[in-house]
């Protein structure tokens, strides 16, 4: 689960990690409560959506006066910002981020992520930060600090001090360097965070009061660990999430929007991920991935058809199940199901083996439903593929 911006730095200062004074706004009105509030005579009006690539695409704006923060507020909410990591239909933006502006001497990269290598919390920084690291990390990728965090002992001092003496941090800023290293650490761990980006981690302040502060963050939480973490929980923004999505986890699917036309329903997520590769390597495009899980009753299959058919761009449905728990009985139950509640008009390709299997072919080829069937999984694949491409 990701979290806005404003909703990482209201967290990080709960861990006393320095960030700007600010406040959210949904309206021009707010905003300039929100800049009144700050007090001061410049603020950056920050458009609050998931993705990143905000500054870049006119999503932070810094300004000199209360109008000017009212018409930048103005011009931003409703709107849809267009960044590189939006697609080209961009993401709605219902609310801004006030903030007061720094003085900035300095940006530097700071992330915190699962190294799948090491199996540990890996800090990353460059003194390259701002907004193009993904660009720092492909031509001068010697510009990019890592260090490994033994989960038995933490992250160390003298670790922190190795990573802000390698990005160029000395003196003062030393010991708030390892401060804030430390902190974002310990907010990593209490509150289950897969993984946090700080970009950028700025020097700001007058010469001789030089201060590190965070000015933006980015934090994705591990889905599986929101049972036990409320507060997080309570961030959620369902307007950032697919809406098929949503519907699907409350249904206890797993359900990921693609943007094939091949629309899937499979059991297990290595199967569903088998499946994604047979459709690709035949020459098609998945339309989605879905995971009905163990024990599909009818309801939960007929709700993963309705899911999957709410894309428009679904041409066929290939359903992929080796019952082991499941029961290929309650699938193509649930199948004829959704086929007559659902009035379902795309080909359904059926591909099913496990658990009752011939119970399972009976029911479908009784039903006097027109499924197509198949042995095996890669005949199910070309048979989709085929199809969608007529
Ligand atoms: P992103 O482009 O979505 O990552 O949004 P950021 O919050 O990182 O903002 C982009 C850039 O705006 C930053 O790298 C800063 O250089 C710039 N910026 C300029 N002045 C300010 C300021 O006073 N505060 C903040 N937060 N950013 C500023
Ligand atoms: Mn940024």
């Amino acid at each position: 689960m990701n979290i806005h911006e404003y909703q990482a730095k209201e967290l990080l200062q709960s861990f006393a990690v320095p960030v700007p004074a600010g406040g959210i706004a949904f309206n021009a009105t707010q905003a300039r409560q929100a800049a009144e509030e700050i007090g001061g005579s410049r603020w950056v009006v920050k458009a609050q959506i998931h993705a990143g690539g905000r500054g870049k695409a006119g999503g932070v704006k810094v300004v000199n006066s209360l109008d000017e923060v009212g018409k930048a507020a103005d011009s931003l909410i409703g709107s849809r910002l267009v960044t590189h990591q939006t697609g080209p239909e961009g993401s709605l933006v219902q609310r801004v981020w006030v903030e007061q502006a720094s003085q900035i001497r300095q940006e530097f990269y700071l992330g915190f992520v699962i190294d799948r290598a090491s199996q540990r919390i890996t800090v990353i920084a460059s003194s390259e930060g701002g907004m193009d690291i993904e660009e720092v990390a492909k031509v001068s990728p010697e510009k990019i600090i890592k260090e490994v965090i033994d989960p038995a002992i933490g992250l160390r001092d003298f670790q922190c001090r190795k990573v802000a003496t390698a990005i160029g941090l000395k003196g003062k800023l030393m010991p708030q360097a390892v401060k804030l290293m430390k902190a974002i650490y310990r907010c990593m761990r209490d509150k289950d965070v897969l993984q946090a980006e700080v970009n950028p981690l700025a020097v700001v302040g007058s010469a001789d009061d030089e201060k590190l502060m965070v000015l933006d963050a980015k934090f994705n939480f591990d889905d599986n660990a929101l049972y036990r973490q409320r507060t997080i929980t309570e961030m959620r923004d369902l307007g950032e999430e697919d809406p098929k999505e949503v519907e699907a986890s409350g249904h206890g699917l797993n359900y990921i929007a693609l943007d094939g036309n091949i629309g899937c329903i499979v059991n297990g997520a290595g199967l569903a991920m088998a499946s994604l590769d047979a459709i690709t390597l035949h020459g098609g495009r998945p339309a989605n991935f879905l995971d009905v899980g163990g024990g599909a009753s009818p309801e939960k299959v007929t709700n993963a058809c309705r899911i999957v058919l709410e894309d428009p761009n679904v041409k066929c449905i290939l359903v992929n199940i080796f019952a082991g728990i499941n029961r290929c009985d309650w699938i193509a139950t649930g199948l004829i199901q959704a086929y007559e509640s659902l009035k379902i008009k795309v080909p359904l390709i059926v591909r099913l083996a496990g658990t009752n299997v011939e119970e399972g072919r009976k029911i479908l080829a009784e039903s006097g439903l027109s499924f197509i069937t198949a042995e095996n999984l890669d005949t199910a694949a070309a048979k989709a593929v085929a199809i969608v491409k007529g």
